[in-house]
């Protein structure tokens, strides 16, 4: 519904009735010089053929990582070096010539060349392979040459396991822009949740700004901006009603078809946050608000109008980042925004009252009780959200549905022993604090490690005034522990707790450990879950269900009404709350046709 042509060459119906010999010679130069995947996907050809392109370029990726890892290797080493001898000697494939044009590399200059040049020699001592990179991007429409130096001299120091798969996922998105030049498709819907995220980035706060970095905490100047700049897209999109809320939600509704009757049906509640972590990405929360804004543009262009009513929402706050609450946006919604809240100051001194007036909202906590969501009035929420993880890209997947979101224990704690001289006492008269802590840390891994979905982190450790010759007398840790259930959780946490208490009784050190945060596991109701996966398996992809290791405004809404979430992958390796976020195009016109196709069938 929202492809348009460009005189392709190739179709589904020519493939799917194409006998093996020419399926492989229609599908030439996807993979360079490499026809025995698409002999091997001719295999996956089911009776009634390949469901779609998507489904086509999961089965050829497939092909790929079932395939033995000499293949892989050849596969790779099947590919030209960028900028390399081959380009210079005009020896490439026609599609590898039009990839290095179109990211500029045949007018390098002789600095970049050389540069070049240095890299593919280091690249190739270090791993053996050449260095391969979708030089079109994840918009499809090419890399500047400072963006394919830097990322190849990022990679450089990547473990070769890690760079290997990085150099696999990158020639399916080769094979993926490939494909679609063949099959005239562009991935429209995809395209515009590309360049809106890219557009709402220009907003960042100062002291990140000027470096080129992202950064929106709440009720800046930035995060202000940005939320008008929601709203006018809404509008424009054709959302009926777009306002800003007393904690600076950005909410647009599109009318269902019985709206001003007496009985109008429930809406449905979706969206997420437009706030970021310090140095984030583009997409993390974005994504769910630019999603279903697609979707309701897709509608209105066709003047449709649905049953139910949308409510989408860009949630102001979920990070915590400026206060010491979190999930301010949502909050409000479900009646727990905490009243000691609007008393909070941040860093500066800024009492969060007095920002809000500054901000031209009420400031109340009256105004933002109003804000409260009637249950009955809405059929539930979902949420679209990058994965932020690795999993969806481990298995070539651009979507997956979330069963239920993790519950969470935070503690800090200290061991307390006796520091002293590191020369003058013997191994066994030791109290040594940090040592204690290490013992607890591979506890920890080792027991989150026997049970699946169920995770335990350590991730600040530190021995106050520690010397070098000094055996620590204190080291203070945090502790993470998150599961798919509280049950789970729960258990983690009491023989985590007891083994600490055993450690410290053992070694005859103190310890305090103090809670910090609690939140419930947020399950994923079932009718929604299921909604999501008929919507992705409309599109012809396998169901992926997996849990979110990371909280989402959907855990607030949880607490309101049924709610389900559909992740996106994310490129380099799913990596989140750094500037290496990213999201394809192609993956993003999946997710936003799921949204649809979930919406229709409503
Ligand atoms: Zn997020």
């Amino acid at each position: 519904m929202s492809t348009a042509s460009l005189a392709p060459s190739l179709s589904l119906d020519q493939l799917n009735v194409a006998d093996e010999d020419a399926f492989v010679a229609l599908l030439d130069g996807i993979y360079e010089h490499s026809p025995w995947i698409a002999r091997r996907a001719f295999a996956l050809r089911s009776a009634g053929g390949f469901a779609s392109l998507a489904a086509l370029k999961h089965a050829m990726a497939t092909v790929v990582r079932e395939a033995a890892l000499d293949e892989q290797l050849g596969l790779i080493r099947a590919h030209p070096e960028l900028a390399g001898k081959a380009m210079v000697a005009k020896a490439l494939t026609a599609e590898s010539t039009n990839e290095q044009n179109k990211a500029g590399l045949t007018n390098c200059t002789p600095d970049e060349f050389a540069r070049l040049q240095q890299l593919n020699a280091d690249y190739n001592t270090r791993f053996g392979w050449p260095f391969i990179l979708a030089v079109r991007g994840p918009r499809g429409d090419g890399l500047s040459r400072q963006q394919i130096i830097d990322t190849f001299a990022r990679r450089l120091n990547g473990h070769p396991d890690i760079e290997r798969a990085e150099c696999l996922r990158n020639i399916h998105r080769i094979a993926e822009i490939r494909l679609n030049d063949k099959f005239g498709v562009v991935p429209t819907l995809g395209n515009q949740v590309w360049d809106w995220a890219e557009s709402l980035a220009r907003f960042s706060d100062p002291g990140f700004a000027e470096n080129g970095q992202l950064t929106v905490l709440y009720l800046t100047k930035a995060h202000r901006a940005a939320a008008a700049q929601l709203a006018d897209w809404m509008r424009e999109c054709g959302f009926d009603e777009v306002g800003i809320d007393a904690v600076g939600n950005v909410v647009g509704v599109y009318h269902g078809e019985a709206h001003g009757q007496t009985e109008e049906p429930p809406r449905l509640l979706t969206g997420s946050h437009y706030d970021t972590v310090r140095n984030g990405g583009k997409y993390d929360g974005r994504l769910g608000i630019f999603v279903p804004m697609a979707c309701v543009r897709e509608l209105k262009r066709q003047g449709r109008r649905l049953k139910h009513g949308i409510e989408v929402i860009g949630f102001s706050e979920e990070e915590g980042q400026r206060y010491k609450a979190t999930f301010l946006g949502s909050s409000a919604l479900v009646g727990r925004f905490d009243p000691a809240w609007l008393d909070q100051a941040d860093a500066d001194g800024v009492v969060l009252r007095d920002l809000m007036r500054d901000a031209g909202l009420p400031g109340t906590i009256e105004a933002i009780q109003a804000l409260q969501r009637d249950p009955a009035r809405y059929l539930g929420f979902i949420e679209v959200h990058i994965e932020q993880g690795p999993v969806l890209n481990e298995l070539d997947l651009p979507l997956g549905i979330v069963t239920s979101i993790n519950g969470s224990l935070r503690y800090v704690g200290e061991v307390r022993g006796l520091a002293s001289h590191a020369g003058t006492t013997p191994m066994n008269r030791r109290r040594d604090a940090a040592a204690a802590v290490a013992e607890l840390i591979l506890y920890v891994e080792e027991r989150a490690g026997a049970v699946p979905e169920v995770v335990g982190t350590v991730g600040q450790l530190q021995v106050p005034n520690g010397s070098i010759n000094v055996i620590p007398g204190r080291c203070r840790f945090s502790l993470d522990l998150r599961a798919t259930t509280d049950a789970a959780r729960d258990a983690l946490d009491a023989d985590v707790r007891a083994r600490l208490a055993e450690i410290c009784e053992r070694r005859g050190v103190s310890f305090t450990l103090e809670r910090t945060e609690v939140a419930a596991a947020a399950p994923s109701d079932a009718a929604w879950q299921s909604r999501w996966e008929a919507a992705v398996e409309t599109l012809g992809l396998p169901v992926h269900r997996m849990p979110s290791g990371a909280g989402h405004d959907a855990m607030k809404l949880h607490q309101a009404m049924p709610q389900a979430m559909l992740f996106q992958r994310g490129l380099n390796l799913g990596i989140s709350h750094n500037p290496l976020e990213a999201i394809s195009n192609d993956d993003t016109e999946l997710c936003v046709q799921a949204f649809l196709a979930l919406l229709v069938r409503l």
